[in-house]
């Protein structure tokens, strides 16, 4: 395990605790201090494995490209385009995504796709192939199929970070053997390095950070 942070995320403090922080505009009532703000781990899976020190392979600066599956009202990819290169947020409710525009507003390497995930065909022409990392965080049922399918938007050496919710897949089943399933799926296609539970701050939910087979 390292505690390698992505240039551009910083360890700052706020209220006399310290917490993890990007450099933007706030997003969701995030505290600030000067131009930075807090990332709250409870409320970003991505947030939730830097601070389990998972490494993510995510190096941060404007060269980094990243996919971005899930992006919901803008909370966790907000903080990636403050650190990041153009990235490519996909969602495909309408109304979160009205309020990812505003995110969007003062971040111009953010670029909102409202496209449904398991359908990379339709944003192909949009991705640039090769993206340095795919973070995904759908929630939904076929998690590691649509990891899978948006594997061909990734670089030979590049890093799915992955946040798998158990309750998406099958609510009757015990998580431990959901997270298995979906760990042998994705080995389809992955070479699964890490994945821990991110129970302190999300409840039965995997991380999992892979690389292209
Ligand atoms: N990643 C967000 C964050 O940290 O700010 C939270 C994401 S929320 C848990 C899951 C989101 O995935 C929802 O907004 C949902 O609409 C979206 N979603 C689910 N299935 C999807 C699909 N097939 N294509 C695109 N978005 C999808």
């Amino acid at each position: 395990m390292t505690d390698a942070l992505p240039d551009g995320v910083e360890r700052r403090e706020f209220d006399g605790t310290e917490r993890l922080a990007t450099r933007g505009e706030p997003v969701y009532g995030e505290p600030t201090e000067g131009e930075w703000r807090a990332w709250n781990p409870d409320r970003s899976k991505l947030g939730a494995m830097l601070e389990l020190s998972m490494d993510t392979g995510l190096e941060g600066g404007d060269d980094e490209t990243v996919l971005y599956l899930g992006a919901a009202s803008g909370t966790t990819v907000s903080h990636v385009a403050d650190f990041a290169g153009p990235t490519y947020a996909v969602e495909f409710a309408a109304r979160p995504v009205r309020d990812l525009l505003e995110a969007v507003a003062s971040r111009p390497r953010l670029f909102p796709l409202l496209k449904d995930a398991r359908k990379p065909e339709t944003y192909a022409h949009v991705v640039e192939s090769d993206v340095d990392a795919i973070v995904q965080d759908v929630a939904t049922r076929g998690q590691a199929r649509v990891a899978l399918e948006n594997r061909r938007f990734l670089a030979d050496d590049g890093r799915l970070l992955l946040a798998v919710k158990a309750r998406s897949e099958d609510v009757t089943r015990e998580p431990a053997a959901v997270f298995e399933d979906v760990r042998t799926e994705l080995e389809e296609g992955y070479e699964i390095l890490e994945s821990e539970r991110l129970e302190a701050y999300h409840a039965d939910h995997l991380g999992v950070v892979a690389r292209p087979r």
